[in-house]
């Protein structure tokens, strides 16, 4: 094949990763060139502000399979990701990230499943080297996130996934901002797989997410999958609307048969009806609200898998 359709494209997001871009490099060309394939590596620069991108322009003047992408600021992570799946060239499209957590050698193995006929595979990160404090809330969403999917992922947080070409110009038609790749793709419903492996700790410099971005990338992951959150708030209402009604109805039947006045009763039934009558209004304004936002997101409306005839 010509250079300009190198079989294998590798996206890397970089922000701010000048001590590793150089044994990135070299690392993901050698186990790229031992693996017979060719490719084209994709470094999109999420607005670095250190000396990333002019060692990356160094490499590229040696070797022009690296083809670098740079964000006009820092947009975060899965933008940047995005922005090089808009530009690849190969028939495979592979994620890593920069800061050598992910052992680049693994990547022909996760390669070779799409070439057996997988559309996406995604690692699972073996003795994961991160702290408890990574770990636990990744353990929480994986199975939140595992139920709301249904597709089974048990490493979600793996930046080390491969595509087949399909799947990311697919993904790069939706229209929407949170866009979590595990996620869209298993909404597409295409042929999934999950391959172990191994995992390092950072080679240099520190992680790009505080405890508040993981918190907010966790918040917006879940919104991104379902509106459920928005239902129950209507839920709620009900409740407390019916609980009214019930207490008031009470209040009433005692003040006929009794003739006891009870005013506590009287005023939290009122407020608990009208907090409920104000919840369900709520809710039915969230319920258009998350239609308008599942209209934004341009999903297909359904996807064929094939036509038999
Ligand atoms: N990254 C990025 N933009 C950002 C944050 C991170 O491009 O705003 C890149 C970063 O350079 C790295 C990858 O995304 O290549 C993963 O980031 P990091 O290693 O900090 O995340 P962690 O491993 O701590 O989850
Ligand atoms: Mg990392």
């Amino acid at each position: 094949m010509s250079e300009n359709t190198p079989v294998v494209s590798v996206v890397v997001p970089i922000f701010n990763e000048e001590p590793n871009i150089r044994p990135l490099i070299e690392r993901l060309t050698a186990a790229l060139e031992s693996s017979g394939r060719s490719y084209e590596i994709l470094a999109v620069d999420d607005g670095s502000s250190d000396r990333s991108v002019e060692i990356l322009r160094e490499f590229r003047a040696r070797d022009s399979r690296l083809r670098i992408i740079r964000l006009s600021r820092n947009f975060g992570q899965s933008p940047a990701l995005f922005a090089g799946f808009a530009n690849v060239r190969g028939q495979i499209v592979a994620t890593i990230d920069a800061d050598l957590q992910n052992p680049p050698e693994e990547l022909p193995k996760l390669i070779a499943k799409i070439e057996e006929g997988y559309d996406f595979v995604i690692g699972w990160r073996q003795r994961r080297q991160d702290s408890v404090l990574r770990k636990l809330p990744s353990l929480l969403l994986n199975a939140l996130v595992r139920r709301l999917t249904k597709a089974g992922f048990r490493d979600i947080g793996c930046s080390l996934k491969v595509f087949r070409r399909e799947v990311t110009d697919r993904l790069a038609q939706f229209n929407h901002r949170s866009r979590y790749l595990p996620a869209e793709v298993a909404w597409l419903g295409v042929r999934t797989c999950e391959v172990e492996v191994a995992h390092s700790e950072r080679a240099a410099g520190t992680s790009k997410y505080g405890v508040l971005r993981l918190f907010r990338t966790a918040f917006d992951l879940v919104t991104s999958i379902t509106s459920a959150p928005l239902q129950f708030i209507g839920l709620v209402g009900w409740l407390f609307a019916i609980g009214g009604f019930a207490l008031g109805a009470r209040v009433v039947y005692i003040r006929i048969v009794d003739g006891d006045i009870n005013q506590m009763g009287s005023v939290i039934a009122v407020l608990l009806f009208l907090q409920g009558v104000h919840l369900i209004s709520m809710g039915l304004i969230c319920e258009y609200i998350s239609r308008i936002y599942i209209e934004v997101q341009n999903r297909p409306y359904y996807i064929i898998k094939d036509i038999i005839e």
